[in-house]
């Protein structure tokens, strides 16, 4: 690598356990007077927004607490309804992606835009990105699209492991997954730069210390805060190159087939490691060492079947699915040549490291995960 280039953000990160009570004083340095709360209601019944408003009081003005997963354009111009009526001058999106993606749609609707503050409680990574999904729901089938801009970027991001305690195993591990996949992708990405690299390969060594034991006793603060700090550093390393294969590909399942984001991490990652294994696996070789994967004089290729292996293991170990077939959704063996169509247009699956020539290649790896 002796060339490089990619876009840094400026935000004021802060992380610690009990974060949320230093909201207020940041909010102060910022100066923002009135803030939009968007969130849904698993943050209410666990009391994380009771916490988040006693610490705000009256700079909270508004609330919007029924965020539906993957940004709905219906809820979109509903809250955007309620930015314009309050006058808002800052949008929060407490909870997982989907409350920091509503955020984030809010802030770039408006003229100007408004600065965004992410309190992510799951791994998914968004508040450290400049890009987020919206569903055109009233088009027919509905169609997410992606919107990638600086203005985006959350300007303030607390990340408080206490308000993950309650984030229920299922949501732990699929997210956690997610969070891990974003730092294989950044490690072999066409776009990497030694600080990606370096974020990415520190953030393997936090998830994998700490995910299972996350999953296994989600109220183990010490266990929560590494992962979060994982998370954090996928979030990064996410937010600073172009992903491959395997997000092009869990994007089509969920954009298309439904799949859940993370549900489709767990099952497309083993299969996406392997496919690009004889291209990327020097690039992957640090991540394994980082998963205490012993090496032993094997071959590149070895280590790489190794690691797909303890990754396997750790998703069954969670319970999540492993096969396309058991991902709950109404996905048939006769969709995948059209879901290899469109992920064969896709332009993350075409800045793959290893080039995607034929349209039939995604459809292997498609039925190998069925
Ligand atoms: P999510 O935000 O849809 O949340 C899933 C469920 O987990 C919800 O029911 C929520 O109530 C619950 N939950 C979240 N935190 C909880 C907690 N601490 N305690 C109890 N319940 C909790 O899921 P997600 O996987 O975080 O986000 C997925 C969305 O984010 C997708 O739309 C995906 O495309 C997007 N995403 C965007 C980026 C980006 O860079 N823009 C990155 C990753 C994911």
């Amino acid at each position: 690598m002796d060339r490089f280039r990619y876009s840094s953000y400026a935000q004021e990160v802060i992380f610690a356990p009990g974060a949320i009570a230093q909201v207020s004083d940041a909010v102060e340095r910022f100066g923002w007077q009135r803030l939009l709360l968007c969130t849904n209601n698993s943050m209410q019944v666990n009391r994380n927004v009771d916490l988040l408003r006693s610490a705000l009081g009256d700079r909270l003005v508004a609330t919007f607490g029924r965020v539906q997963p993957h940004v709905q354009d219906i809820q979109v111009d509903q809250v955007l309804g309620l930015a314009l009526e309050h006058e808002i001058e800052a949008v929060i999106g407490l909870g997982g992606g989907s409350p920091i993606g509503m955020a984030k749609a809010v802030a770039y609707a408006l003229e100007p835009s408004i600065p965004i503050i992410a309190i992510p409680t799951t791994y998914a990574g968004s508040e450290m990105t400049a890009v987020y999904g919206i569903t055109h729901s009233r088009e027919s089938p509905p169609r997410k699209v992606t919107v990638n801009d600086s203005k985006i970027v959350p300007k303030l991001v607390i990340y408080d492991p206490e308000l993950t305690l309650d984030l229920p195993p299922e949501m732990t591990a699929s997210t956690g997954i997610n969070a891990l996949a974003h730092c294989i992708e950044a490690l072999y990405s066409v776009t990497r730069h030694p600080f990606s690299t370096a974020a990415a390969i520190q953030g393997v060594t936090y998830i994998s210390n700490s995910l299972l034991s996350c999953y296994q006793n989600g109220k183990n603060l010490e266990a929560r805060t590494e992962m979060l700090t994982g998370a954090h550093l996928a979030g990064l390393s996410l937010a600073s190159v172009s992903m491959g294969l395997h997000h092009g590909l869990c994007h089509v399942l969920g954009g298309t087939a439904n799949v859940p984001h993370g549900i489709a991490n767990s099952i497309i990652l083993p299969h996406a490691i392997r496919f690009n294994a004889d291209v990327t696996a020097p690039q992957l070789l640090p991540a394994a060492e980082a998963m205490r994967i012993p090496f032993n004089g094997s071959s590149p290729q070895l280590v790489m079947e190794a690691m797909v292996q303890k990754i396997s293991d750790l998703i069954a170990q969670m319970n999540l699915p492993q096969r396309l077939r058991d991902a709950g959704v109404a996905l048939k063996e006769t969709d995948l040549p059209h879901l290899a169509h469109l992920a064969f247009q896709n332009r993350t699956v075409q800045n793959n490291p290893k080039p995607i020539t034929d349209v039939a290649q995604l459809e292997s790896l498609l039925r190998g995960a069925w």
